[in-house]
């Protein structure tokens, strides 16, 4: 009789069950080991709006995934298509080229059959309506390479893919801490965690980390970060520290990726310091392109139009970081309100409106003259043009820097409004090296570490300065599954 070959999966996010249920599927019995109790369960995972990229020829790929759509839907929908090659080029593009040609290439290829092997672990889709469309002549029209999003958002995720871990007979125990690896000559025979009841070593034929990044350790943040990051809000689980990375290294692995980056975005300005699960990720604030943004003083910092905010909005974070006090204030108008998306409609957001631009800068703590000659000096720089939010309509300025270079209308119809963010760190690059086939930790000589898989936010490579809105989810989906069918020894 062959005896199920044991997998330990470190965590318990999108990463780590995508692990668990590929490697139970492929015969493994699986014990997955979860830092946090019960109650906080899910890791950034739960905290994610739940948006997955993949490529897609038109509406029969995405009718695949929601076979649910009616015709009437349908009718007055326009979702386009992302060729593979978009999705390439927008990987590359985003990280300067920098990525892990592999790493992507698989993150290309597998994305879209790992969305319908999710559909079959329970995963349920619906078109991101409320963020990724805007209605252009009575054609709800998507952009952005980013249309679908889970059930229930990245909360709605996490409890299908626990509940299909149940199914299963998946033991996850929670309150397990990883504090290291096991190992016999090189070979990891098992891990190393704190529980309720001790420390204790579990042994393994195959470990796989899924166990996030460093973004929630406040010195390895200002360690690999920089000066400042220690002040960052954390928007997600505030178990991320980094532990896993580390045993890992202990062992020999290698660093790999992007350590001084990380992704992080527009955060309200009075979020608390880690994620609040009542709340969500409804503190980002990601309308931006449809406004201006300035600091203290009233001046502008980025081009709030530069590209779709998919592309723009995970390295704005650090642009936020950087201006005077962390703080940042996004401007807009009567005409633009409608275009806003639905974490702007929320009690909490710190908020101000007024009928002048010098009111709205005393009530938002901002410099009265510098705004006023901001905001001047903007519209004058605007001009007409056909304005289309689902494009990059090429409505730029002339004359002002930086620019916006695209759906740049004059802020001039009262009364205005203000939202007031700083920055809010999402998940950290840096990480671990796998090869992008098994899964399979490498070490610092390029050579397999016998018996260690890893998947999700703490490997490193895809992602350098900038991300593509999206990516992180489809990513640890893509080589969670990958991870674990290895781990499990197929
Ligand atoms: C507010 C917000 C919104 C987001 N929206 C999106 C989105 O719409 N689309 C998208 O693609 N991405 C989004 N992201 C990013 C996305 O959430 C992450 O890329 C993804 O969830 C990472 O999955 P993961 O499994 O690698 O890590 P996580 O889901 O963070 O899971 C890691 C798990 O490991 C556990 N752990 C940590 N240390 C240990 C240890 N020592 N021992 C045992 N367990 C440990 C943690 O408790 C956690 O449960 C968002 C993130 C946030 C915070």
């Amino acid at each position: 009789m062959t005896v199920a070959p044991h997998v330990v999966v470190v965590g318990a996010g999108n990463a780590a069950l995508s692990a668990a249920l590929a490697a139970g599927e492929s015969g493994a019995r699986v014990t997955v080991l979860e830092k946090a109790p019960q109650a906080e369960r899910g890791g950034n995972t739960f905290f994610a709006g739940g948006g997955f990229r993949f490529p897609y020829d038109g509406l029969d790929t995405i009718r695949a995934l929601i076979p649910d759509l009616s015709e009437a839907e349908t009718a007055r929908i326009d979702v386009g298509s992302y060729p593979r090659a978009q999705f390439r080029a927008d990987l590359a593009t985003v990280s300067d080229g920098l990525m892990d040609d592999a790493l992507a290439d698989t993150l290309v290829r597998e994305a879209e059959p790992t969305m319908r092997w999710l559909c079959e672990q329970g995963g349920r889709w619906v078109l991101m309506y409320g963020r990724q469309a805007h209605d252009v002549d009575g054609t709800l029209v998507f952009f952005g390479g980013l249309i679908v999003e889970a059930v229930g958002g990245g909360a709605g995720l996490s409890d299908r893919l626990f509940e299909s871990a149940a199914a299963q007979g998946i033991d996850v125990r929670y309150g397990h801490k990883l504090i290291g690896l096991a190992s016999v000559d090189g070979r990891v025979t098992g891990v190393r965690a704190r529980t309720p009841d001790g420390d204790q070593t579990l042994d393994a034929d195959a470990v796989v980390l899924a166990a996030g990044g460093f973004e929630g350790n406040t010195e390895m943040r200002t360690r690999y970060l920089g000066p400042g990051w220690d002040l960052a809000k954390v928007r997600g689980s505030r178990f991320n520290t980094g532990d896993a990375i580390r045993a890992a290294l202990d062992l020999g692995a290698q660093p790999f990726g992007n350590w001084s980056g990380a992704h992080a975005v527009a955060w309200d300005l009075n979020a608390p310091p880690t994620g609040n699960r009542g709340v969500g990720d409804l503190y980002q604030k990601h309308s931006y392109p449809y406004g201006i943004v300035v600091n203290v003083d009233g001046e502008r910092f980025v081009d709030e139009g530069a590209d779709f905010r998919n592309y723009t909005y995970a390295k704005y974070g650090r642009a936020i970081l950087q201006q005077p006090l962390r703080a940042a204030f996004q401007l807009f108008d009567q005409k633009a309100l409608p275009l806003l998306r639905d974490e702007y409609r929320v009690r909490y957001a710190t908020k101000a409106e007024a009928g002048t631009i010098t009111e709205l800068a005393s009530m938002l703590g901002v410099d009265r003259e510098g705004l006023q000659r901001t905001v001047a000096e903007f519209n004058e720089a605007c001009h007409q043009g056909p304005f289309n939010p689902s494009t990059l309509d090429g409505l730029g300025t002339n004359g002002v820097t930086p620019p916006k270079s695209n759906w740049a209308r004059p802020i001039d119809e009262p009364p205005f409004v203000g939202y007031a963010v700083t920055c809010g760190i999402t998940f950290t690059f840096g990480g671990l090296k796998i090869d992008a086939r098994s899964a399979q930790v490498l070490d610092t000589e390029e050579l397999p570490i016998p018996g260690l898989y890893a998947a999700g936010e703490l490997v490193g490579g895809l992602f350098y300065n900038n991300y593509a809105g999206g990516s992180g989810l489809m990513a640890g989906a893509v080589f969670g599954r990958i991870a674990g069918r290895s781990a499990a020894g197929r």
